[in-house]
């Protein structure tokens, strides 16, 4: 029987030989392309050979080269992989520096495993061979560390040894001059015993182990027992293998390097929602610190956030770390000269290091800061509300005790995290703007008339259950319309906000409710309050209000006044418009008594309402 296919290309054909023909045969074009397509889908298909494994250096015809590329397997990435899918679950959390940790481990022993590999290829080669010997660098340059080894006597070599002597036969390897030791008649002692305690060692060859850079990383040593064991081909062997481990090394940790770069920056995006979800500002700043808390190494952490724009002020809202107490809340602004002030005003990355003497401390934001010049490193990431913005808004700074401590994959992560975080910063602070809009009053800053009824409204619930009482003031500035008349609109603005000020300052903070309930009229709610206390208070209030005359245009002191109009909410009292209403009738008894004084709300007997002329 035909396959599926071919009656499919065959029906193309059959359609396309029609529509050729020309007439109305054109219609048949689509249903050609369509028999095409699906014959194409249904091709039949034949088993994917597996891929050769075989590596593919060219030059390296030696037989240690072709023996390597059988016997060592390359870290592969999807041995990595099923690590790391493993450890999925754990690995989306945004914490899991440690997982990360766990997983160098992994890649690292891998790593051995595949070089024993391969210096047992080169032993079983070497008939003569006691050991052979993988060093890298140390930390200092042109010390030695054993990295790996295959040895006919394991207990005599000391694993991970360290070798700093400079005099070592071996360590000569890592002078520019010397490119090989070949030596043939050792007895014993100095030479070797820095590895080997045995000294009946009699034959060494050695090589460098160049990078790409042609810059030596360490050196590839054959002992034996034998004397003059080695010869050139020997060391051209061992040349030719160092090139080889050196690459095996490079591309493992290449590439779980990549991977782990990769999940850092995936777990930044997948996460972003994190940076969504919260609404204030100050939650955007506790993002930021968790987020560069999990992936970034610091000493230091401050966020420096400009908190008012216009007058170029602002504060460092987080620190975490060094000296966190006397850094937090330390205020600045933005002519300051510290060196995070400028990433913020030209909203670009900074990096420094210092010299950690005193006498050259760099500011990092003014003269007030605590200063500790034992920090030898600073980077600062601005975070800016739209990409290419000429200032930013916040800056991440972070501080290190080592010099030049961040990665280029660090200061890239920090600058993804900078980038999600403005987007987000942006909506909260539009979030926050909006709800103030809607709630609070531009000029002073209360809250506005919407805003106390529905606070009075929760007031009075909490209230009835506490069965305490809550005192209402309504208060107007008297003869208000004659400073407007008489110094102008804005001189008018300045008192309604100071006096704002004054009664704010004359009421409990946290507890007491102000709000700008009209033009030049405020309405206090005091909470828990006895008659007594509502008579002083209104009384404190006017006081304080007289005492503070205003200074404008520098002429006289305009001496202002309110009236204020009380009223006293009992538990069983229920309708706080009501409460209002009557705050407002003995506001307007007060006016006509002569302003300047309180007067209270006394027709209210529980049943029935007196009318304010009654009082
Ligand atoms: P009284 O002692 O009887 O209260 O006399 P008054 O002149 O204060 O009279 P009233 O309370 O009726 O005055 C309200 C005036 O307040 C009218 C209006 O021009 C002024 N006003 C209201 N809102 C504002 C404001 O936001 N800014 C300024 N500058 N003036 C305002
Ligand atoms: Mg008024
Ligand atoms: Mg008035």
């Amino acid at each position: 029987m035909l396959p599926i296919s071919d009656v499919l290309f065959l029906s193309a054909g059959f359609f396309l030989g029609l529509s050729f023909q020309g007439g109305m045969w054109f219609f048949l074009i689509p249903f050609a392309l369509v028999a095409l397509v699906f014959g194409w889908l249904n091709r039949p298909r034949f088993p994917v050979p597996p891929q050769s494994t075989r590596g593919t250096a060219k030059n390296d015809a030696t037989a240690v080269g072709m023996i390597l590329r059988k016997a060592v397997p390359p870290i592969t990435k999807p041995q990595l992989r099923t690590t790391f899918e493993r450890e999925a679950a754990e690995f989306n959390e945004p914490t899991s520096k440690m997982k990360i940790d766990q997983l160098w481990t992994t890649v690292e022993s891998e790593l051995d495993a595949s070089l024993r590999f391969g210096l047992q290829a080169l032993k079983s080669l070497l008939p003569n061979a006691h050991s052979v010997l993988l060093f890298f660098e140390g930390k200092a340059p042109g010390t030695l560390v054993l990295r790996q080894f295959i040895s006919d006597e394991p207990d005599s070599v000391t694993p991970h040894v360290h070798i700093s002597e400079n005099s070592s036969l071996i360590n000569s390897l890592m002078r520019a001059e010397v490119s090989r030791i070949l030596e043939g008649d050792l007895h014993g002692g100095k030479a070797l015993c820095y590895y080997n305690g045995n000294p009946q060692i009699r034959s060494l060859a050695g090589v460098p182990v160049f990078n790409r850079n042609q810059a030596k990383q360490g050196v590839l040593v054959v002992d034996s027992l034998t004397p003059n064991a080695f010869d050139n081909s020997v060391v051209t062997a061992l040349t030719a293998l160092s090139k080889t481990l050196y690459m095996l090394c490079f591309k493992s940790y290449a590439s779980a390097k990549n991977y782990m770069e990769q999940q850092q920056f995936s777990i930044l995006y997948n996460n972003q929602r994190n940076f969504f979800q919260n609404m204030t500002v100050k939650d955007i700043y506790k993002q930021i610190f968790e987020y560069v808390k999990s992936y970034i190494p610091y000493d230091r952490l401050m966020i420096l956030a400009v908190e008012n724009a216009a007058e170029g002020r602002g504060r460092v809202v987080w620190c975490d770390g060094v000296d966190h107490d006397e850094m937090l809340h330390h205020e600045f602004t933005l002519s300051d000269k510290g060196v995070v002030i400028l990433s913020l005003i030209r909203n670009y990355p900074i990096e420094r290091n210092f010299s950690g003497n005193p006498n050259d401390y760099l500011l990092r934001i003014n003269e007030k800061e605590k200063k500790n010049a034992h920090l030898r490193y600073l980077f600062a990431m601005p975070v800016a509300t739209e990409p290419g913005a000429e200032s930013a808004d916040i800056t991440i700074c972070l501080e290190s005790y080592q010099p030049s401590r961040f990665s280029n994959h660090e200061k890239d992560l920090l600058k993804a995290i900078a980038g999600v975080a403005g987007f987000a910063f942006d909506r909260a602070r539009q979030f926050e703007a909006g709800r103030d809009l809607a709630a609070k009053d531009g000029l002073t800053g209360l809250i506005n008339h919407r805003t106390m009824h529905e606070r009075l409204r929760t007031e009075k619930l909490r209230a009835d259950r506490q069965k305490i009482g809550i005192g209402i003031l309504m208060m107007d500035i008297d003869h208000f319309k004659k400073v407007n008349d008489t110094y102008g609109h804005s001189a008018g603005d300045e008192v309604i906000k100071g006096i704002a000020r004054t009664i704010s300052q004359e009421v409990r903070g946290e507890i007491d409710i102000v709000a700008r309930y009209g033009g030049e009229e405020f309405v206090v709610a005091l909470v828990d309050v006895s008659p007594e206390g509502l008579k002083e208070t209104a009384e404190r209030i006017r006081r304080a209000v007289e005492a503070k005359p205003f200074d404008i245009h520098r002429a006289e002191p305009l001496a202002v006044t309110v009236s204020i109009g009380s009223f006293l909410v009992k538990p069983e009292f229920r309708d706080m418009k009501q409460a209002i209403h009557f705050a407002d009738k003995a506001l307007y008894k007060a006016k006509a008594e002569g302003r300047n004084r309180v007067v209270e709300y006394i027709g209210y007997d529980g049943e029935k309402e007196t009318t304010a002329s009654e009082f």
